[in-house]
């Protein structure tokens, strides 16, 4: 007869995709996730977006590899294309064998050409402790600091910019403040795409009356809900921004006391835009003069304001430049450290906030202590019982130079995704091919694993225990819901398995072992524990005492710099670095769309986003398709100084005349292979928003 089936266990755990930090329950049964619920968590309040309820199947997907790969076939770059072609140059092998294989490789390197021969990419979607002792194996077992992440290609102009002028990186204020906020300025982000459950929280905030403004060159869903919405010309932030700083300084808009008690520097900054005006600025920004006006003195008159930005403002060579705007509009208005004033860059991957605090940085040590700093490297020897390099190590792009110039000859990536990412990525993956020693660890044989020598099978996130960080500041506890595959093994054994090869002794058998450690490395954490977080789920940094509520908003009094006061940076007028031209006359920026995740790995192989999302599309404004004879859906073929791509067109009357969108999710029409790799001369972030680009039409033949 009938059973009945026994009914769902319920994990609690939070979404491995975005930087929200949405708290989930997966529901499972018989070892699989059979349904996933929202809980009531403090950034989601119950909610999820699409990917954290439905995008889970790739955990069982048929591509994920359950066994370690050698090579046995010369790396061509043209695998990255092919995943067929690129597995038949491997064969398996055991866990002993691809371990030995792995750390002697790198192990060879480092004795044989020094450790700035070697590299680390981490990644910013495992937890905060698998974090943590990467950058620590790279640190002290390569003896390198070359350690980077994604932050490098997503938030890095911002937080220079923050360190720079607050002297924190992360956000002063969570999402959820926007209920308290009188005007709320939303810039070059799409909260409704990347950020979905945030982006109900700035909506609620509308619905009660707060005043929204939403800046881009693109139109977004978000601009429904606004009170007024401004499309400025790509890559002009800067002119509009410096306008409207001058309006509120020459209307005498700004918050003098608070200005004299907490800032400096106001002086440079006043002199600098005194020049720019909005009739000056016009021309440059697209924007008219009246309503950069208009949007100043909405936010200085404002008695409680809130910024909002992403990867629209970082992901320039002016990034850092752009937050040092945003920055000086927040001080000038002293919009900063009470209820409903904040600035808040949306950080994109669930756990890029707390993978860069645990260190995965290469000019600065967990807590964002410079490499350079004698006291707090001394205090990093005597923790890890090891000599640190006081030399800051290369950044991701510079990462991929050296590696081309064979200065770099061996690495290790987990979970992360270079030939896929990286601008120019034709480039990068002609260096990654050219490395003596490539360990790829991830779930897929991704494109940047298809030029391994050994790769070596992940484990996924809700299959493992670990703490990850979000947007606000949030440490929250995930939780093991579903076994690995047979075979795989987690993630923070491997690291652990390669520091012991390679001299290390370490004995860490589970996050719970690694916490306390970091915390002693990461004055952040104080009064934060693995306990606490297994009893109460999410604890705001910083704590002021175990049994206290974090704090959510900070800097009421004093900015952490030298001074305890706020700097301001004025940020002088440049041009993107490739402008159009006659030869490629539109502009190309790039991005996400909701149902897909940044290269495509998960979200690509979870059934219900890729029916959604299945092909790659470029936008274009109604009025270029028409010009150029083309209807949507038909195939066009994007052009740029790096590379071409063809894909299908798509009509979106939000997009500007002139502009082109593509996201980066799709292999066969891989973005980055158009991309400008030129660097932001601060935060050392490719210019992914803005490089001149051809369209054509692809004549079917
Ligand atoms: Fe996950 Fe972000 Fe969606 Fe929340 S908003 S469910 S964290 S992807």
């Amino acid at each position: 007869g009938h059973r009945a089936a026994p009914p769902a266990r319920e994990v609690a755990s939070v979404c491995p995709y975005c930087g929200v930090g949405c708290q989930v329950g997966f529901r499972v049964r018989d070892g699989a996730i059979e349904e996933v619920a929202g809980r009531d968590g403090p950034s989601n309040q119950g909610r999820l977006c699409v990917k954290g309820r439905f995008g889970f199947d790739y955990l069982r997907h048929p591509d994920r590899l359950t066994r370690p790969l050698v090579r046995i076939a010369p790396k061509d770059p043209a695998d990255c294309l092919d995943p067929r072609r690129a597995r038949a140059k491997f064969r398996e092998a055991g866990w002993e064998e691809a371990m030995a294989l792995a750390a002697e490789g790198l192990a060879r390197i480092r004795d044989g050409h020094g450790p700035d021969a070697l590299a680390g990419f981490g990644s910013a979607k495992g937890s905060n402790e698998e974090a943590y002792l990467f950058q620590k194996l790279v640190r002290t077992g390569f003896g390198t600091n070359n350690v980077d992440h994604c932050t490098r290609l997503c938030h890095a102009a911002s937080v220079a910019a923050l360190l720079e002028g607050i002297g924190s990186g992360a956000v002063t204020a969570p999402f959820m403040a926007a209920a308290e906020a009188e005007v709320i300025l939303v810039i070059g982000a799409r909260p409704t795409e990347n950020h979905p459950v945030a982006a109900t929280f700035l909506k609620e905030a509308a619905a009660r009356g707060a005043t929204l403004v939403t800046l881009d060159p693109r139109g977004s869903a978000l601009d429904r809900f606004a009170t007024e919405v401004v499309r400025f010309a790509p890559g002009r932030d800067v002119p509009m921004l410096n306008a409207m700083l001058h309006t509120v300084i020459t209307e005498g808009l700004y918050d003098r006391q608070y200005v004299a008690a907490h800032t400096e520097d106001f002086e440079a900054l006043r002199d600098h835009v005194a020049a720019l005006t909005p009739e000056a600025m016009a021309p440059l920004c697209g924007v008219p003069a009246e309503q950069l006006r208009r949007v100043a003195r909405r936010f200085a008159r404002a008695r409680t304001a809130m910024i909002f930005w992403g990867m629209g403002i970082s992901q320039s060579t002016h990034g850092t430049d752009n937050t040092r705007c945003l920055i000086a509009l927040a001080l000038l208005c002293g919009q900063v450290g009470r209820p409903g004033t904040g600035l808040h860059p949306l950080r994109g991957q669930n756990n890029v906030q707390g993978a860069s605090d645990a260190g995965l940085i290469p000019m600065m040590f967990p807590d964002y202590h410079r490499t350079t700093d004698d006291a707090a490297r001394g205090h990093l020897e005597r923790l890890w019982g090891a000599t640190l390099d006081p030399k800051p190590g290369l950044t991701v792009v510079e990462i991929m130079h050296a590696m081309a110039r064979g200065e770099i000859r061996g690495m290790y990536v987990m979970g992360e995704n270079p030939a896929m990412s990286d601008p120019d990525v034709a480039h990068a993956r002609a260096a990654l091919a050219r490395l003596d020693h490539l360990v790829v660890q991830d779930l897929f044989l991704t494109e940047t694993a298809a030029l391994a020598d050994v790769v070596l099978p992940a484990s996924a996130w809700p299959e493992k225990d670990g703490t990850v960080t979000n947007t606000n500041r949030q440490v929250q506890m995930g939780r093991a819901a579903v076994p690995m595959p047979e075979g795989v093994r987690q993630d923070l054994d491997l690291i652990t398995e390669m520091a012991n090869r390679l001299g290390l002794r370490w004995d860490y058998r589970h996050p719970r072992d690694v916490f306390p450690e970091m915390a002693a490395a990461m004055p952040s954490l104080a009064s934060i524990t693995w306990e606490r977080l297994e009893r109460e789920g999410s604890v705001t940094y910083p704590c002021p005492a175990p049994d206290a509520a974090g704090q959510a908003i900070v800097f009421g009094d004093r900015f952490p710099t030298a001074s305890g006061r706020g700097r301001f940076v004025p940020a002088g007028l440049r041009d993107p670095d490739e402008m159009p031209d006659e030869r490629y006359p539109f502009v190309l920026t790039t991005g996400r769309q909701l149902e897909h995740w940044h290269t495509g790995t998960m979200t690509r192989r979870a059934g219900a986003l890729d029916a959604l999302e299945p092909e790659p599309t470029a936008s274009l404004a109604p009025v270029d398709l028409r010009r150029l004879g083309l209807a949507p859906g038909q195939r066009l073929r994007l052009e740029t100084r790096r590379g071409a791509i063809e894909l299908a067109a798509r009509e979106d009357p939000a997009l500007p005349q002139g502009l082109v969108f593509v996201p980066f999710a799709y292999r066969e029409a891989a973005a980055n292979l158009l991309t400008n790799p030129q660097l932001d001369p601060y935060g050392k972030i490719p210019e992914f928003k803005y490089c001149a680009v051809r369209v054509e039409p692809v004549r079917e033949t």
